[in-house]
């Protein structure tokens, strides 16, 4: 296994329930260091282009539409393993089908309003990564 940093969202629905600390909480009790981290609104246009690739779905404007909602905290989280081990801590997209103790099956209320995003493979993490910061935002961890 290879240290990775991965790319990370706490929804408006989980920020809006006052939930951030609660979050972070779970990636660094799992070995993820958060690298870099900021709260944001994101516009209707730079959401329209984080999603791209669901554009042609039934559910976009309903996404777009949620993730503009309200702010969200955007960050890199690194470690060993850091993608998939985000996927699981995040668990399942529809949170009923979540196992326990993931992120998911905790806060989330719906499919629509899942708490979380997770980047799903390396080149989508390094895509997402840019997509929302400058290389000088990343810290490195000297101690
Ligand atoms: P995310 O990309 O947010 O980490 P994910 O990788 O688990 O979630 P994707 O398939 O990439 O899931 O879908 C992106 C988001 O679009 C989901 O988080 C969810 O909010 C929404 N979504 C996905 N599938 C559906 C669906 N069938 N109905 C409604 N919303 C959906
Ligand atoms: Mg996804």
């Amino acid at each position: 296994m290879a240290v990775e940093k991965t790319f990370s969202i706490i929804k408006p629905d989980a920020v809006g329930k006052n939930l951030i600390g609660k979050i972070l909480q779970k990636f660094e009790d799992n070995d993820l260091q958060i690298v870099a981290s900021k709260m944001i609104h994101m516009s209707k246009e730079k959401a329209e282009g984080f999603y791209g690739i669901h554009k042609d779905k039934p559910f976009f404007a309903n996404l777009i539409e949620f993730i503009t909602s309200g702010p969200v905290i955007v960050q890199v989280l690194q470690g060993e393993n850091a993608i998939m081990k985000n996927r699981e801590i995040m668990g399942a997209t529809n949170p009923d089908d979540a196992k326990e103790g993931t992120i998911r099956k905790s806060f989330a209320s719906s499919i629509d309003e899942n708490a979380v995003h997770g980047s799903d493979a390396p080149e989508t993490a390094a895509v997402e990564i840019a997509y929302f910061f400058n290389n000088d935002e990343i810290c490195e961890r000297t101690r």
